[in-house]
């Protein structure tokens, strides 16, 4: 995290009330709010998130509990990303006994161990959680399936664009800029140092697809199909699928342009957002969000 990172994280922070405000922030549980203090444990807080999402739970979800047990009581709560062990030491030095990350930690969408039980990088983070007494549950399906997305809740507060914000929509008519001054936009509000994109830098853009993760390459291009933005802004995508989707139509002269931020920049919103209704829905319980960052570096 460098300094602009940080000063970022201050002002979402402090923005971050407009949403309880606007009645983004669901709070089902207010009632709740007068028992101050109350000792909630993983299984009562994995509920009570469940509880406000339509449909759930979900017969197949990679929602589960990775590490540790729905019975442990709850000292205290980071959120993140990817849990890397900066941040399973940063939780141990919190005293945060559940870490709530929004990918996996195994390496694999459905976190199989099977191959991995005696590979040193495994249990080296296998092992930090267990002998800290540290609970892992995943938080995906659930945070996108709320009546809102609240990922997308989330990294629309951190772009600054919730007034150009249509709820359940992924397109955003932001005022008229450019594809550079969209990727600056962009770099400071996130605190990303660099970006891919395709596209001509001087391109008029107003109507974005705001695709945050990796969505896959055939739902970014039937977005892009449907809704004929000007940019699409997304976490990743392969390669060989979107990328040369977007190359072909600036070939045919069509005004079009991709920016890819990086996945773990693209959610890390979506924390934010978690953490806050830990705060709305658990007064009392401490909780954090803490990014993760970007493993991939760029030199
Ligand atoms: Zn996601």
């Amino acid at each position: 995290m460098n300094d602009s990172t940080q000063t970022t994280r201050r002002e979402f922070l402090l923005k971050s009330g407009a949403l309880v405000a606007a009645g983004l922030l669901a709070n089902p549980f207010s009632s709740f709010a007068s028992v101050s203090a109350k000792p909630w444990t993983v299984g009562e807080i994995i509920d009570a998130f469940i509880a406000q999402v339509p449909n759930a739970p979900f017969a197949q979800t990679v929602d589960t509990i990775k590490v540790g047990s729905r019975d442990t009581v709850v000292t205290g709560v980071v959120t993140t990303m990817f849990t890397t062990l900066e941040i399973i030491r940063k939780a141990i030095e919190l005293k945060a006994n559940l870490i709530i990350p929004h990918e996996p930690t195994f390496f694999s969408g459905q976190d199989e161990t099977d191959y991995l039980l005696s590979d040193p990088v495994f249990r080296g983070k296998y092992d930090l959680m267990e002998k800290n007494g540290i609970t892992l549950w995943r938080n995906h399906d659930y945070v996108h399936r709320m009546r809102d997305d609240g990922v997308r809740i989330g990294v629309v507060e951190e772009l600054g664009w919730t007034n150009y914000y249509q709820a359940k929509s992924p397109v955003l008519n932001i005022p008229k800029t450019n594809l550079r001054e969209l990727i600056n936009h962009i770099k400071t509000s996130m605190g990303v140092p660099a970006m891919r994109y395709v596209g001509d830098l001087s391109q008029p853009c107003s109507k974005v697809l705001l695709l945050p993760g990796a969505v896959g390459g055939r739902r970014q291009i039937e977005g892009i199909m449907k809704e004929k933005p000007d940019v699409l802004v997304c976490g990743e995508s392969n390669e060989w699928e979107t990328p040369e989707y977007v190359r072909a139509a600036n070939e045919m002269g069509i005004k079009l342009s991709m920016i890819e931020i990086g996945h773990s920049a693209s959610e890390e919103g979506g924390s934010e957002f978690v953490k806050n209704w830990l705060n709305e829905n658990m007064p009392g319980l401490p909780a954090f969000h803490i990014p993760s960052g970007n493993s991939l570096q760029i030199f």
